[in-house]
């Protein structure tokens, strides 16, 4: 089966026109989600009948399954191509998208579909290669808004990230992020020894933070800036210092800001650090259709997330009130779509008049 879509999204003999008709559809998810062969999630034998397109039917137990039931597909609404679709459009994209383009690429009927679908697959760019080893810097960054007149660590508004890079000669290698809530030693040392192989060498600036590095198996390197001077005489920078992490810090940056314009709130973060990285190690990667496959494997291992979830974090609860007022104003005939008439197919001569079924709803936490 051929994964080549070739051209792009926009051009015809792209993306959208890769038929991913149902059984070759079926075919590629399941060999994501069970690469060694069927599996029955409910009794474990691996032998099965086909169900209409996209169901497996256990031979042992008869129960029913579809290769994206308990993944972040589980129970969508959507077609699954229009999964494809995204993921192809997400990962084609070096800069990443927005849900806005996402949902006029797609065609979605809404945008809220197109939110929790990006989030969705955020979730399952977590990276999955181990951990970092070899050199590998460590600092602190702060992601946010402007705080006139405070200073590094002291910032109050500001999420705090810790970043952990390999450094591989001048360039760097793997990236690992996570937000944290303090610059606590135990904070600090459990994300090293999360991330970051034991035996490495791990170079971090003077922050006291660090010192107890050694009682964790690694080597430390501390190279505090103070006094660090050229042999011309001029003050040393920290990012001349330690340039890989300062690097990935001023892209994180640059992308948040870029990307998706600062609208990046503390409590979805991670779920954006996460893309970051996937994208950060990958980014020398020259066949996109791998980024695709990559994505589209992780999203089949990767455990769901209900969008009513999703919802509950304090951000979407936001997200949540939003629909719901636009909702009332639609409803109020103030602004936005007709309200929902029945849809009563035309007497036909001696017919009768027959009401058809309405379109399922895309509303919010349908799905
Ligand atoms: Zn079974």
């Amino acid at each position: 089966m051929s994964l080549s879509a070739g051209g792009t999204t926009r051009e015809p003999g792209g993306v959208q026109g890769v038929l991913f008709d149902g059984a070759r559809l079926r075919l590629f998810l399941a060999r994501l989600r069970w690469p060694d062969g069927f599996d029955c999630p409910a009794c474990g034998h691996d032998r099965y009948w086909l169900r209409g397109d996209t169901l497996y039917l256990c031979c042992a137990c008869r129960r029913k399954t579809s290769p994206t039931a308990g993944t972040v597909m589980d129970k969508t609404r959507l077609p699954l191509s229009k999964w494809l679709q995204a993921i192809w459009y997400v990962t084609e994209e070096t800069g990443g998208v927005s849900a806005l383009s996402l949902q006029r690429a797609l065609g979605l009927g809404s945008y809220e579909t197109a939110w929790a679908m990006l989030h969705k697959l955020r979730r399952a760019m977590e990276p999955t290669s181990g951990k970092l080893k070899g050199y590998v810097e460590v600092d602190e960054s702060f992601v946010g808004g402007n705080e006139p007149g405070v200073r590094g660590r002291l910032s109050k508004t500001k999420a705090k990230v810790i970043i952990a890079i390999e450094k591989r000669g001048l360039g760097s290698g793997r990236v690992r992020l996570r937000q944290i809530d303090d610059f606590k030693t135990e904070t600090l040392s459990a994300f090293i020894e999360e991330v970051v192989e034991n035996g490495s060498t791990v170079i971090t600036d003077g922050f006291s933070g660090y010192r107890t590095l050694t009682n964790h198996g690694y080597t430390h390197d501390s190279r505090p800036v103070k006094g660090k001077k050229h042999p011309d005489g001029r003050k040393m920078q920290a990012h001349e210092l330690l340039p890989a992490v300062h690097r990935a810090s001023a892209l994180l940056k640059r992308w948040i800001m870029g990307t998706h314009q600062g609208a990046v709130s503390k409590e979805l973060l991670d779920y954006y650090l996460a893309e970051f990285a996937f994208r950060y190690n990958r980014r020398l990667s020259r066949h996109r259709g791998l980024l695709f496959y990559r994505l589209a494997e992780q999203a089949m291992q990767t455990g769901p997330k209900p969008y009513v979830e999703l919802l509950t974090d304090p951000a979407g609860k936001r997200r949540k009130r939003k629909v719901k007022a636009a909702r009332a104003k639609r409803a109020a005939g103030t602004v936005g779509k007709p309200k929902n008439v029945p849809r009563v197919q035309p007497r036909r001569p001696g017919g009768k008049t027959t009401k058809l079924p309405t379109r399922p709803s895309r509303s919010a936490g349908s799905w």
